[in-house]
């Protein structure tokens, strides 16, 4: 239940004095819908409101005059606006007044009365003007103009001032808070207490105080930080209190083990021991492996699944698309139903009969393994003893969809993987309520894949050295990127190129696009697949765990404006199979140094790791690693890329402290605790707090 102390803050904004009907919906798109929302509204510039010369004024800038009202100019019909002249001794200048007030705004100021005006001075074909100064005020009344004014993010029909007005009455309905920040912290980093933070926030008294690196910014950020933490890792000691199955390893998956042609990398077993240590507690296992494209992840979970399957239990693995599905289902039958474990493969596609006799074969246990999509969670799914929940590249899941996989069974184990490298610093900020296996070393055998970066100018020559691999029976992937707002005009440009590469190549080039319907993807990747197709021109639809091993060459047209992690997953489509292979990186001259310094990294290594660690750092702010897509939660005040990443591992410890000591939240500091989740949300928020 919501603490009273906060009702005012989760008022709705219409509360708000000035905000009405009209106003309401426009406020309520740039904060919230609630008191808080508008709160937390960050001011991004000053303006100072000095007094200056009239010789001083500059086009395009807001500047504040003291001048006497030379003379009227009445609007000569109701589209013209009224004029003023007004002066100082040192030049002259227009105010505008567009409206049907003219007559008020004439009696109000007349001619030879003085005032100070504050607003944006323009200079066009009428000569120097001011249009609807912000303030207009007698000399004797200079104090109704703040000296120093935040600028507020604004929105059509509502100015930055108007903005201003409701972000500082919502601070004034915030009230003092019971300190939830530890005291020997708040010393340390000297950090304002909540209220006043918040205030300084709001009435900045120089540019410093706008920034991210301010002490009552980093705080609020900080308090962000630990409310999404302590949610994290409450749910993940909830989590752990649920009894589950115990499962032992299995001479199942030492024998499937035995028979791969491979032995496990280090890293590899590592993650086989945690998953394993995990499932073998009694408590219930959410695991995120981590690791690049064919750093063998799927082949770890299948030891899981073996082992569950031993028990006498099952396990589902679910990937996002059909094409992920397949391949999975591929490398599993094998192996598993070598070793006298049944497996199905159920997808959108399969119907009627053939549907009905995989459902019989979930729901009696006769097939314990299950490869597939999101038909695997339909309602009419059912399991015999689902005990393990395999999520490929899990944040292409919503919450909902993996809750619905884990209800087929009870306290159903989560084994989650991502081939996305998140740099180690902002792991927490994702993966928090998760444990995290990184698999950081591939498998041996494999050569690096050859990679150059060259200007669009060379795209000829490209083109003709593609055409020579081909005919040597090579495969390629050319991916055109999505730079426009319009993916219509994305798909001209990759149309345009399957053209052209058809007239210098031959019929043998294909393409594959987001606006296809998801069979006829299917069936070209098929194709492409089954060599049918030597090159496969994609916007970036290419998935990321799609294996064609005789795929050779990746060509990345205008790479400097993809993130570096998704050249680096794209560039992980070739270099699968035991040929040598080859990545060239088109981009558009000139590059700029830190474009450069970026392609210039994916030359050097193929660790996704460090390949997402430099990014950050190079970019050190922005969403650079393209994490939005990838379930990166939304802050208002923390910015974990930037200034605030410090804080994440600080908030993580605080939270892991706290859930320890006092995982009810009973103690002073805990009732203060509840009262900052409730402030943020995070139980609402965050969806990969739900991820089991
Ligand atoms: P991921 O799921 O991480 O993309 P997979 O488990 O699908 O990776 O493995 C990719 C390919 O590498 C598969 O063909 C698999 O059989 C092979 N593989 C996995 N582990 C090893 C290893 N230790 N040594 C050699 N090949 C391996
Ligand atoms: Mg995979």
């Amino acid at each position: 239940m919501r603490p009273e102390i906060l009702f005012p803050l989760f008022a709705p904004i219409a509360s708000l004095k000035g905000v009405g009907p009209r106003v309401a919906p426009l406020l309520e798109r740039l904060a919230g819908p609630i008191v808080r929302d508008v709160a937390f509204l960050i001011p991004h510039s000053l303006v100072r409101r000095t007094p200056a010369l009239l010789s001083s004024a500059m086009d395009g800038q807001v500047m504040t005059f003291e001048v006497v009202i030379d003379s009227h100019q009445p609007a000569r019909s109701k589209a013209q606006p009224l004029r003023m002249r007004v002066s100082d001794p040192t030049g002259f200048m227009t105010l505008v007044f567009f409206g049907r007030f003219g007559d008020q705004i004439e009696q109000r100021h007349p001619v030879g009365a003085k005032r100070i005006i504050s607003g944006k001075v323009e200079d066009d074909k009428y000569g120097r003007q001011m249009v609807h100064p912000d303030y207009m005020v007698a000399a004797e009344k200079r104090d109704e103009i703040p000296e120093l004014e935040a600028i507020y993010p604004a929105t059509e029909g509502l100015p930055p001032r108007r903005v201003r007005t409701f972000a500082l009455e919502a601070l004034e309905r915030a009230p003092e808070l019971p300190e939830w920040q530890d005291a020997a912290w708040l010393r340390q980093e000297r950090f304002p207490g909540w209220r006043e933070a918040l205030a300084r926030l709001h009435n900045p008294e120089s540019e410093a105080d706008l920034s991210p690196t301010s002490g009552h910014y980093r705080r609020l950020a900080y308090d962000e930080l630990l409310a999404q933490q302590l949610a994290m890792a409450q749910r993940k000691a909830e989590r752990r209190k649920e009894p589950a199955a115990k499962i032992a390893p299995s001479e199942t998956a030492a024998k499937i083990r035995a028979d791969l042609p491979f032995a496990f990398t280090g890293a590899q077993e590592r993650a086989l021991a945690e998953i394993r240590a995990d499932l073998a507690a009694g408590e219930r296992m959410s695991r995120l492996i981590q690791g690049d494209v064919g750093s063998g992840k799927t082949v770890v979970a299948m030891c899981a699944m073996a082992d569950v399957a031993a028990g006498g239990a099952q396990s589902a693995l679910m990937a996002p698309t059909e094409i992920l599905a397949r391949q999975h289902y591929e490398t599993l039958s094998g192996p598993l139903t070598d070793h006298g474990v049944g497996v199905i493969l159920l997808t959108g596609r399969d119907k009627g009969a053939g549907r009905a006799e995989k459902l019989r074969a979930l729901a009696s246990g006769a097939a314990k393994v299950a490869v597939g999509t999101h038909a695997l969670f339909q309602a009419d799914v059912a399991f015999d003893r689902l005990q393990l929940a395999v999520v490929d590249e899990q944040h292409r899941f919503g919450v909902s969809e993996r809750q619905r996989l884990q209800t087929k069974g009870q306290a159903v184990h989560l084994l989650a993987m991502s081939a996305t490298p998140i740099p180690r610093t902002l792991e927490l900020t994702m993966y928090g309520d998760l444990d995290v296996s990184r698999i950081d070393e591939k498998p041996p055998g494999r050569t690096p894949v050859a990679t150059r970066a060259a200007p669009m100018t060379r795209i000829t020559e490209v083109e003709s050295r593609l055409r020579e691999a081909v005919a040597g029976g090579a495969q390629a992937f050319w991916i055109c990127p999505l730079v426009s707002e319009s993916e219509l005009i994305d798909l001209k440009a990759a149309e345009t190129r399957a053209a052209e590469l058809k007239q210098t190549i031959g019929p043998s080039v294909g393409l594959i696009h987001g606006k296809l319907p998801a069979a006829a993807k299917d069936a070209v990747m098929a194709e492409f697949a089954d060599g049918k197709l030597s090159v496969l021109v994609a916007t970036t639809v290419v998935e990321v765990g799609v294996n064609v091993p005789n795929a050779t060459i990746m060509v990345i047209e205008q790479a400097e404006r993809f993130g570096l992690a998704q050249l680096h997953q794209l560039r992980g489509r070739v270099g699968r199979g035991r040929q040598e292979s080859s990545c060239v990186l088109l981009y558009d001259p000139p590059l700029s140094e830190t474009a450069q310094k970026r392609l210039d990294i994916l030359r050097r290594t193929d660790d996704g790791f460090l390949i997402a660690e430099t990014d950050l750092e190079l970019r050190g702010g922005g969403d650079a690693l393209g994490l939005k897509q990838s379930g990166f939660p939304d802050y208002v005040f923390a910015d974990v890329l930037g200034p605030h990443r410090d804080l994440i591992a600080v908030a993580g410890d605080d939270a892991r402290l706290i859930v320890g000591r006092d995982p009810d939240l009973k103690s002073e500091r805990g009732k203060a605790l509840r009262v900052l989740q409730e402030l943020f949300d995070w139980k609402a928020g965050l969806g990969l707090r739900d991820a089991g």
